[in-house]
């Protein structure tokens, strides 16, 4: 089997269809988890700087809230379809469920291109999003977030607007709000050490001591660089990173044999995770090309930047001795490599459960907001350990008593919980 052309929307049927197989579900609840419950598409006319009006297509979709309010990001992108959407939303319907929020799943976007947008076109377009979606979104109905392109920045505009249409302050509407206006402590760091935690437990099952372990990462952005943060803290030893070199426009590894040295390698990377080469080499580090992550005599791969990078191409490079994959990205893996890395002696701990410490932080900062009372931040990754450490041990203990690896254990265990859902409400 290739990896075929990719439609997120038809590989996020086909992951629920196998679910689905395994858990014998009914046709009637089979039709109504394979599509969003409701999808939201709509236009956003923006009076540009130069006195043009411009019109923006947005989308809402909201895939599934058996188990609670909707929860998902909003993206802006050029190449946003409503496909995309609707596979980030099952996603998230599927990610909230394992880790056991009360929450459902959904996604929105806009097709646009930030880059071309100035400050005010931004703010507009935010305040438009909110303004045609007002009705149907709010913090008991459906939560937004920031994802591809929106920041902290998006969220405060679009918490603004949604505050001035319904006449109070509703912080919990919307989450990725700056600290001090709404967000929460420890969520630059969540989804990162929640991968870390998600390893951390695997390698005690595989009864490997984590002081023995080295690691390579794909990507030195937010996610990979906290999760090296916590590996290290825990006795880990991290030998190789990559990062996408934009002068060049390719990627490039980074390795050191005995360990990259975190604070030093920070230093010479910029917002966007790209590290400067020519400072790496002047501080010994050895500049390998971007692939190479990959190919490392390492026990721990960390595929933490994009998705489609472990392909039936580059399957094959990955050493004997990697007895961990940890998926920080979403959907790094191709359907057609998991089946070759399944039949290889390797613990996947797939996407949905590696990463779901970010939504699992939004999670806290909804809770926050709507009390209007915010935690320290050592109390916020307590409860973040707590969270990915039971959900780790529900899918892992699934997983051995039926005989499933970590990805279709992850499937049917959120898969379940939210056919359960639907079933107790009496829709199916
Ligand atoms: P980021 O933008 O902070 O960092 C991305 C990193 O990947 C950068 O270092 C960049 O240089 C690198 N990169 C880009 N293309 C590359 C390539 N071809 N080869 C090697 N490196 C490359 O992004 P992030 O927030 O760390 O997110 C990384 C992944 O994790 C994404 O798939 C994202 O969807 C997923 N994710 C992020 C969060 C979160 O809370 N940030 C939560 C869940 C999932």
């Amino acid at each position: 089997m290739n990896d075929k052309a990719y439609n997120p929307f038809e590989t996020a049927q086909n992951q629920f269809d196998n679910a689905a197989d395994l858990l014998d579900l009914d046709t009637e609840t089979r039709d109504l988890l394979r599509n969003p419950i409701r999808e939201y598409s709509f236009i956003i006319p923006v009076r540009m700087d130069d006195g043009r009006k411009k019109v923006f297509r947005g989308f809402r979709v909201q895939h599934n809230d058996a188990r609670g309010p909707a929860k998902g990001g909003i993206r802006f992108h050029p190449q946003e379809t409503i496909d995309t959407v609707r596979a980030l939303a099952m996603w998230m319907t599927w990610k909230t469920a394992v880790i056991g929020l009360p929450l459902g799943g959904g996604k929105g976007g806009v097709i646009c291109d930030p880059h071309n947008l100035s400050t005010n076109e931004q703010e507009q377009l935010c305040r438009g999003w909110v303004q045609q979606i007002v009705k149907n979104i709010g913090p008991y109905t459906d939560v937004p977030a920031p994802d591809i392109m929106t920041s902290a920045q998006h969220m405060l505009w679009m918490l603004d607007e949604y505050e001035k249409i319904v006449g109070e302050r509703q912080p919990g509407f919307i989450t990725g709000k700056p600290v001090g206006m709404g967000g929460s402590l420890g969520r630059k760091e969540a989804t990162g050490y929640g991968v870390m935690i998600a390893v951390r437990e695997a390698l005690k099952e595989l009864s490997i001591n984590i002081e023995n372990t080295r690691a390579s990462l794909q990507g030195f952005g937010n996610v990979s660089q906290n999760a090296i943060e916590l590996y290290l803290q825990m006795g880990g030893t991290v030998t190789c990173v990559s990062c996408w070199d934009q002068d060049d426009s390719k990627s490039y590894a980074f390795y050191k044999k005995d360990g990259i040295d975190l604070k030093e390698l920070q230093a010479i990377t910029d917002p966007f995770g790209g590290i400067n080469k020519s400072k790496a080499k002047e501080l010994k580090y050895d500049l390998l090309p971007g692939e190479s992550w990959l190919e490392q005599d390492v026990d721990i791969l960390v595929p933490a930047a994009l998705e489609n990078q472990i392909t039936t191409e580059n399957v094959k490079q990955i050493s004997k001795q990697v007895r961990i994959i940890a998926e920080g990205a979403n959907g790094p893996t191709t359907p057609a490599a998991d089946k070759l890395i399944k039949d290889r002696n390797i613990f996947i701990i797939p996407d949905l459960l590696a990463n779901a410490g970010g939504v699992t932080c939004s999670y806290f900062e909804q809770v926050q907001s709507n009390m209007n009372y915010f935690w320290e931040k050592d109390e916020v990754l307590s409860k973040l350990d707590l969270k990915m450490t039971s959900a780790f041990i529900d899918v892992s203990d699934f997983a051995k008593k039926n005989k499933l690896n970590m990805r279709d254990a992850t499937y049917v265990i959120s898969v379940d919980r939210v056919a359960q859902a639907c079933r107790d409400r009496g829709w199916v």
